[in-house]
């Protein structure tokens, strides 16, 4: 075989990069705990989760088994006319974590799709009222939904990767980011400017669509409780649907198991992906109150959506096992720990002359660059310092595994360190 690194540069796309000249990657052969092993024998601690979704670590013997034991009964069977056990026993542990209103489940296999259907959800639900008029989708600058086209239409226009395609686009109604920071009251004036926005287009909008209190991949930005809540009221006032996206959020890694409860919040709609499955399989879910899913049954209403792989048993099967290890644990306390660190260890860079910005909020630290950073540069001042950390744009941001231990978190955030240090000499 040749050179494989060569064999990847020339023939596979990675997320987000040319085909011809694409960002250097690092050829991993395992991956055990917090750490990741590269070809070469070197070991990194992982600062990424896998994109939030290890939460347990890599090579966890329960959810290997979990996986090992469905896959001799069945792997993959069609949901059209049939169920089984893998879906319901999932289905009831999510039903019984969620806000207790959310009673109906669809499962399907991203978390891009569940957002689609999260819309397609609030869409159908006006139509079968007879409100055609309310077809928009209401939501905030900085926020990130997946790359799929309905998705895409209510990630930030600059931020959320997708600016060249706002031509096709349908064209939905931004607000403000919020500038209400997190564990902070809502300012006034953003008081002001959302009931002016729920006022002026609350009759054409079906849905606000929000990340709760944190905004990932459309810039990593912690906002207050208050003003999720006072969203959620706004939403009630003028009766228009909630959609949730937990899909970064959800299963604890904000401190709460769902992000929502920071601000005692009940959507209408919620969407799980990424740490559901504990970072084994892919998998998400969307799932809904009685309102909504009766509303949208009315006069033999269906539900439009079917994919190939639903509810494929074995990611139901390693979905329950990585909820049930996490309640076993005493994970609340272990994130506040997390918290508590990063707080402590990144506020050392707060002067950097390269910094603007830094924030923790459960288990997820960001430092913020005055410049956009260079990633392939930085990557490379990381991995030589044993830890994977991916930037994007002007911010290095962590947010690992919940498994990981005091000292790893350190030599994470010592990194982060080295790497602004490096910036600063480049
Ligand atoms: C990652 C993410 C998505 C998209 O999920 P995919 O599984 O990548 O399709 C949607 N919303 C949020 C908040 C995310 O972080």
């Amino acid at each position: 075989m040749k050179n494989p690194i060569d064999f990847d540069r020339k023939h596979i796309w990675h997320p987000y990069t040319s085909a011809v000249e694409p960002l250097p990657t690092y050829e991993v052969v395992s991956a055990e705990g917090v750490r990741l092993t590269l070809a070469n024998g070197k070991t990194l601690i992982d600062g990424m989760s896998s994109w939030w979704c290890a939460i347990h670590g890599y090579n966890h013997p329960t959810l290997n088994e979990a996986i090992q034991t469905q896959i001799k009964s069945m792997s993959h069977v069609m949901f059209g006319g049939i169920t089984h056990q893998p879906a319901i026993q999932l289905a009831e542990k999510i039903i019984d974590i969620t806000p207790k209103s959310l009673e109906h489940v669809f499962f399907s296999d991203s978390g891009s799709v569940s957002v689609e259907v999260a819309i397609k959800m609030a869409m159908q639900y006006w139509n079968a009222q007879g409100r055609i008029e309310k077809s928009r989708l209401l939501t905030i600058r900085g926020g990130y939904h997946g790359d799929t086209f309905g998705a895409m239409s209510v990630c930030d226009p600059e931020t959320g990767m997708h600016e060249r395609f706002q031509s096709v686009l349908p064209q939905h109604i931004f607000m403000p980011r919020p500038q209400s920071r997190v564990n902070e009251p809502l300012d006034p004036l953003e008081k002001t400017i959302l009931e002016e926005t729920f006022e002026k287009h609350h009759k054409e909008v079906a849905a606000v669509i929000l990340e709760p209190i944190v905004q990932g991949a459309g810039g990593m930005w912690f906002y207050s409780a208050e003003y999720l809540k006072h969203i959620s009221s706004l939403c009630k006032q003028y009766n228009v649907l909630l959609i949730l996206d937990e899909i970064a959020t959800g299963f604890g890694r904000t401190g709460k198991l769902f992000a929502c409860e920071h601000a005692q919040v009940e959507p209408d709609i919620m969407c799980l992906g990424k740490a559901m499955t504990g970072g084994y399989m892919t998998q998400a879910a969307t799932l809904t109150n009685r309102r909504v899913a009766e509303g949208i049954s009315t006069d033999g209403g269906v539900l439009m959506h079917g994919p190939t792989f639903m509810a494929n048993p074995l990611a139901c099967a390693v979905s329950l096992a990585s909820i049930e290890l996490l309640l076993s644990d005493d994970w609340s306390n272990k994130i506040a720990g997390i918290e508590t660190q990063l707080v402590n260890e990144l506020a050392k860079y707060k002067s950097h002359s390269t910094v603007v910005d830094i924030r923790a909020f459960g288990a997820i630290g960001v430092v913020q660059t005055k410049e956009p950073v260079n990633v392939s540069a930085l990557q490379k001042v990381f991995v030589k310092h044993d830890v994977w950390i991916r930037p994007f744009n002007d911010l290095i941001y962590i947010m690992p595994p919940f498994v990981i231990q005091p000292d790893e978190l350190l030599d994470l955030t010592d990194a982060i360190g080295i790497g602004l240090d490096s910036i600063e000499t480049t």
